[in-house]
Formats: C-alpha cells, sequence, structure tokens
C-alpha cells in the first residue's frame, strides 16, 4: 500500500490553508463615537437629523476595518450597495445612536450608506449587512461611553479636562485604552471630538488597540455641552 504524505508536506498545506489561502482581508475594526457638541461646535455647521436634535450622547460615526500596520481598505464592493430594507427592524436605534448631523438635514440614511459603502463592505467576510449596523449598535451600548466620563466627574459642560484624565475615565469604565481625536472650536481651543476603541475581527469584542491613529490632542481638552 502506497504510504501517505511526509508531515511535512501536511504541515505546509495546512498553513497555506492558514495564511495565504484564507487570507484575511482585514485585522482589527475601529469603532468610532463622535461628540455631537464638538461636530457642531466649530466653524463648519451642522443639521439637526430630520426626526428632531439628538440626545447629548456620543454619536457612532462608524465601524471601519483596518490593518495592523495602520493602513485601510476602503469601497470594497461595489456589488453590495446599501440597502435600507435591510435595517428597518434596526432605523429606530439607528436615528437614535447613529445621528447624521451634517448639513443639510436627513434621516441618517446618506450617512449610514457612506459608511457601509466605504467601511463595511471591506468587511462582508464577517459581518453582513444588518449585522454590521447591528454590532455597532451592540458596541456602543457594551462601551458606554458617557457614563464612563461622568463617573470621573468628567462631563460636557465646556469645562477643560487633561488628555491623561479623559483616557484614563476611558480605560477604567470599558478596561480598554482609547485613541482621542480633537478638533478645534470657533475660539482656539482643543476640544474632545472623536473617540476611537479598537474589536477584534469578529466585530464583537473589544480589544486593545494593535496601532494607534497619528494626530495629536492639545494637553488640555474642552468637552463642550450639546
Ligand atoms: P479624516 O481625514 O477626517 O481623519 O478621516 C476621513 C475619513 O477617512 C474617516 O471618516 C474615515 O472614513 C477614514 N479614515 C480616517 N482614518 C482612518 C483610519 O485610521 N482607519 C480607517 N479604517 N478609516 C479611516
Ligand atoms: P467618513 O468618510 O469620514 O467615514 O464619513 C464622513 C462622511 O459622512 C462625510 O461625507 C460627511 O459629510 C458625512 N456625514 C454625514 N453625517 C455625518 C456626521 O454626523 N458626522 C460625520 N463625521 N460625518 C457625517
Amino acid at each position: 500500500m502506497k504510504s501517505s504524505s511526509p508531515s511535512w508536506i501536511k504541515l505546509f498545506i495546512l498553513q497555506c490553508l492558514a495564511v495565504v489561502c484564507v487570507a484575511q482581508d482585514f485585522d482589527f475594526f475601529y469603532f468610532v463615537q463622535q461628540w455631537p457638541g464638538s461636530y457642531c461646535d466649530t466653524k463648519q455647521s451642522c443639521c439637526y437629523p430630520t426626526t428632531g436634535k439628538p440626545a447629548a450622547d456620543f454619536g457612532i460615526h462608524g465601524l471601519w476595518p483596518n490593518y495592523k500596520d495602520g493602513s485601510y481598505p476602503s469601497n470594497c464592493d461595489p456589488d453590495s450597495p446599501f440597502d435600507q430594507s435591510k435595517i428597518s427592524d434596526l432605523s429606530s436605534s439607528m436615528q437614535r445612536n447613529w445621528p447624521s448631523l451634517a448639513c443639510p438635514s436627513s434621516n441618517g440614511f446618506t450617512f449610514w450608506g457612506h459608511e457601509w459603502d466605504k467601511h463595511g463592505t471591506c468587511s462582508e467576510s464577517v459581518l453582513d449587512q444588518h449585522d454590521y449596523f447591528s454590532s455597532a449598535l451592540g458596541l456602543k451600548t457594551q462601551l458606554n461611553l458617557l457614563q464612563a466620563l461622568k463617573t470621573a466627574g468628567i462631563q460636557p459642560n465646556g469645562q477643560f479636562y487633561s488628555l491623561s484624565s479623559i483616557k484614563g475615565a476611558i480605560k477604567a469604565g470599558t478596561g480598554y485604552t482609547p485613541y482621542i481625536e480633537c478638533n478645534v472650536d470657533v475660539s482656539g481651543n482643543s476640544q474632545l471630538y472623536q473617540i476611537y476603541m479598537c474589536v477584534d475581527n469578529s466585530g464583537t469584542n473589544l480589544i486593545e488597540c494593535p496601532v494607534f491613529p497619528h494626530g495629536r490632542c492639545g494637553s488640555s481638552i474642552e468637552f463642550p455641552s450639546f
């Protein structure tokens, strides 16, 4: 009888399956939330959604597939356009948790469609359109960033806080270190604009970020009201 393949061949085939043949199309996600008061309190204008002024809470910006080297894929599948009928069961939660503040006022579908087309189509191997949006909604609830900040006495009241106290509050509340992105208010102050947390490539588990985006805030950061 013919002997089976030597073990080094089997090992080679297994490695091929793990590394080459099933190449990962991304390494992790950034889950990005925006503070509406900072989006609006700049030289750029903002417009409330057609459904009314959102709650004074962080809103989702997006769930962005990323590579560990800091680069990222985008617009991966033109054959999978955003289809709002696929998330009809999520739309009221989306209006509350993922409001669009861009002008002109919209019901959010343009923003969500942009996020799906640019980022969501790059993680279709793990999350279909419905799961992409429902994962993001679940992550927002799980993180509860505003509560983590408030617990540490950091409130959206126009006061200034140190970058390290903001990061420390989020680490204490969620278990993970955020990346903080600032923008500049009309008077030139650095303010808390977006918070990035990292999620593994299943889209469900928080992880420490393999790499952080570039960019710096001032050491004293305004947290505007909304
Ligand atoms: P900005 O240039 O304003 O920081 O980012 C503009 C857009 O580029 C973001 O809203 C997002 O769609 C994309 N982007 C910026 N930085 C990153 C990143 O580090 N990872 C990913 N996946 N997308 C990013
Ligand atoms: P990005 O490419 O940066 O992921 O997405 C930003 C795009 O979404 C821009 O074209 C922006 O005009 C639009 N957009 C709509 N609503 C919002 C919003 O509330 N916040 C941000 N950052 N962008 C929004």
